[in-house]
Order: C-alpha cells, then structure tokens, then sequence
C-alpha cells in the first residue's frame, strides 16, 4: 500500500467511520439549528426538531437545500458564523446561472486543502513532486483549492492559473512539472501543444488531476497518450468546498468521497426518495465539519451512483462513479435525451479528439441539433477518405448512441475555439425562442 496521507481516516473500518460521522451529524445539526435561521425555519416547518437527529440513519428527515435557495438567501442568509469569523469567499462558475458564494472561516479552509492534498497524494505525489496548477485562481475554487492542497504535501507548487499555453509549456518544460492540475479539457489542449512543437520528451510530468467538468474514459485515454502520464479525476462544488470532495486513487475506478467531512446520499430527483446504494439518481451531500457556510442535503444535480464494494487500495470511503453531468446538461432533443457525453464517447471511438461543440436550435416546431468536430491533423492529412464518408460514419455512430438522426458537420483543425476552464460543448439556442 502507498503512503497515505492520513491512513487513519482514509483506510478507517466502515463502522468506525459511521460512528465518526453519526457524532458530527448530530453536533453539526445543532450548530446549523442555532444559528442558521434558513435552517432553523425549515426544520420547524417540518416539525423536526434537533434531537430528532441522532446519527446518520436520522438524516433523511432534514429538508433538502436546493441551488434557488442558495440564490435566495444571496449572499449571507446561510452564514453559520458572524462575518468576521470568515476568511475568505469563493463563488461558483456561473455555468448554470447566477453565481452563487460560499463562505469559509480558517478551518473549513484546513479541511477544503486537507481534500485536496489527499487527493494529489491519491495521485502518487510527494514534497518531491512539482505541482503545476493551471485551473483558474480567483473566485474559482479550482486553482486555490489545488494550490492548498499542494502546500500541505509540500510539493513545489507553481500557481500557474489558466491560460497562455505558451508560458504553460515553458515552465512545465524548465521547472519540470510532475503533477498537471487542470480541467480536462484544458489537459487535452496542453497534450495537443506538447505534441505540435515536439516537446514530449522534454516533459517529465507522471500524473494529472484533472476535474470541474465531466469527462469520459475516452478522453482519459487520449489524455493519458498524449501526455505519457496516469489521469486521476477529481470532482467538487464550491457550495460544499471545492475540488477534493471526492477523488479517484491508483485504480482510477470511481471517486472516494471523503466521507469524514460529507455525507453522500442518492435520491430519485423527481420524488426525493433515498434510493438504495448502486442506483443512479441526484448526488446529495450534507457538510458535517463546516463552519461558515455548512450546507445541509445540498442537492447537486449532479446524476451518479455511488459503490460500497471494497476499493483495492484500501481505502474504505464510499465512492461515486463518474457523473454523467448534471441533470441540466441534459437536452430533450426531438423528444430524446441526449448527454453530451453520449457524443463525445461515439466521436473519440472513431479516433477524434474532444474538440467537439453541439448546436442545438429548433426551426418551426422542430428541433435540430449539429455536432460540429475537428479533423485530427492526421485525418486531415489522409485525402483518402472523402469528409463525406467520415461525417456518414459519425451520424451512424450517433443514430446508434442517441436513436435520432444528427447533423454533422467535419471541420479543420483548430476551427473550434479551444477551452482553458471548462469547456463550453452546448450551444442551445432553443431558449432564445420561449
Ligand atoms: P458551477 O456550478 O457554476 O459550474 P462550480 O465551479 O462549483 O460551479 O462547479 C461544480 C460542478 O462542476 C459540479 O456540481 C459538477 O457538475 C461539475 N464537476 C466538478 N467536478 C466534476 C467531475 N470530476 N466530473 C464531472 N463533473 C464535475
Ligand atoms: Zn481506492
């Protein structure tokens, strides 16, 4: 077994580790009740009262918290402490709306950065290791969350934020990065730069901790290749944290949620029932050590299953499976859902890489949806197959995936804009029209 970063909390007996939280739960609950009115006033509502909770088989009986709360209760009405006590403040993205903040004193930062050094050193790394992190910093959790947490391995850290793929490729080369943090999609543009100027051999990095969008195991393939390095992925949301709320260990197979600071329940996103463990439905997750911003049954969006079945490498936390996105990623297209996943697993099949975007529009009463892909410089180079047949053969594979027949569209080589955060694959046009 590796070395761990904290063996005793990671590799903890299942019941143990029950124990641990069923005790947190309990205490957090009250702390939430007293001085949480949002909370306070909800669980009145409900008739529940703090005592009712008495460990983790209890929580089914708190109410859910939702994104449009956060939204409402914009930007203090979910402050567990007084503002003084906060230290910093970070905010989502923006991908799905207004953006949100979250607050956090000097502890729930420890425990934030905490995550996030167990997961570098899920991912092999060591104070020998340099840690290049080109997530973005600022109000973004990506970059300050990495950063921390490569402090506490005591890795040499190059705070590098996104952008400017040539200094990128300078450092990486000069400073000799091991460890690459960023989106996926950014690692897929650094694995195609390294390898346009010849630079693979001058690269020493082994590992990449890649996350902030969904990703699938073909672009880990591709990504892997093209940089001759193992590709961990790594999940969060600035509502709960930040990155490090789950992540992948050496066997690259489902994330472990650090389950002594969250608590993972899956439930059916249409009638918020619990569901039992291995079923796919909304990933929710009650905070049960923060202090400044400690959300209770947080629901996600986000759709996964979770797995208790033991983890080779000895860690016991329960682990979710990749998300397929969230449950807005989702388009009804010509009455069929449809995942962006979906189509990018059918275009890296045929060997292209995710330089992908998918058009969604409806003309009259109909919906159209295109998938725009660019040529490999490889494809583009072999004129013996004609585009036609190509875009053919991606429709086929489509009409297979998805049931419904899409537009293609076969472009250049960097005809699409390349991503530096998280990439925008959806261009839905539709809501112009409603
Ligand atoms: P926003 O919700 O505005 O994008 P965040 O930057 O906090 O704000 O992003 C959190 C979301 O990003 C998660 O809820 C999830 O949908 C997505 N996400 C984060 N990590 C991953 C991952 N490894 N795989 C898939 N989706 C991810
Ligand atoms: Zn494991």
């Amino acid at each position: 077994m590796k070395n761990y970063y904290q063996p005793e909390i990671e590799i903890m007996p299942l019941d143990q580790l029950q124990a641990l939280q069923s005790e947190r739960l309990k205490e957090q609950v009250k702390f939430v009740y007293e001085n949480v009115k949002f909370y306070h006033d909800r669980m009145d509502e409900l008739g529940v009262k703090p005592e009712d909770i008495q460990g983790i088989d209890d929580l089914h009986k708190l109410p859910f918290i939702t994104k449009d709360d956060l939204r409402d209760q914009y930007p203090y009405g979910l402050l567990g402490v007084p503002l003084e006590e906060c230290v910093r403040i970070q905010s989502t993205s923006g991908t799905t709306g207004r953006r949100v903040v979250a607050f956090y004193t000097q502890e729930d930062l420890d425990v934030w950065e905490e995550c996030c050094a167990r997961a570098i050193v899920a991912a092999g790394g060591t104070k020998e290791d340099v840690c290049h992190v080109c997530y973005g910093y600022g109000l973004f959790t990506g970059g300050p969350g990495l950063n921390g947490g490569s402090h506490k391995v005591g890795c040499l850290t190059l705070p590098m934020s996104s952008g400017n793929t040539e200094r990128q490729l300078q450092f990486m080369t000069d400073l000799g990065s091991t460890i690459l943090c960023c989106t996926p999609s950014y690692a897929a543009n650094l694995g195609e730069a390294v390898n346009e100027r010849g630079l693979r051999d001058q690269i020493k990095l082994k590992a990449g901790i890649f996350g902030a969008e969904p990703w699938t195991e073909e672009m880990r393939h591709n990504i892997e290749e093209s940089l001759g390095i193992k590709a961990y992925d790594i999940y969060g949301l600035t509502e709960i944290s930040g990155p490090g709320v789950s992540f992948e260990c050496e066997e690259q197979a489902g994330m472990h949620i650090q389950e002594d600071h969250f608590i993972a329940e899956i439930i059916d996103p249409d009638t918020g029932e619990v569901l039992p463990e291995g079923e796919v439905g909304e990933l929710v997750f009650t905070c049960i050590t923060k202090k400044a911003f400690p959300l209770m049954r947080y629901r996600t969006r986000d759709l996964c299953r979770l797995t208790r079945k033991p983890c080779p490498c000895g860690r016991t936390h329960v682990r979710m499976m990749k998300p397929k996105g969230r449950s807005d990623d989702m388009m009804i297209v010509k009455g069929v859902n449809v995942w962006p996943s979906q189509i990018e697993t059918v275009l890296l099949n045929q060997g292209y890489q995710a330089n992908y975007q998918i058009v969604v529009d409806r003309v009259g009463n109909n919906d159209t949806i295109e998938v725009q892909v660019e040529l490999t410089p490889e494809m583009a180079e072999d004129k013996s197959i004609p585009i036609e047949k190509r875009q053919k053969k991606i429709v086929s594979g489509l009409k297979s995936m998805l049931g419904i027949t899409v537009d293609v569209k076969v472009v250049e080589p960097k005809a699409i804009a390349r991503s530096e955060g998280k990439a925008v694959r959806v261009i839905d046009k539709r809501h112009l029209y409603q």
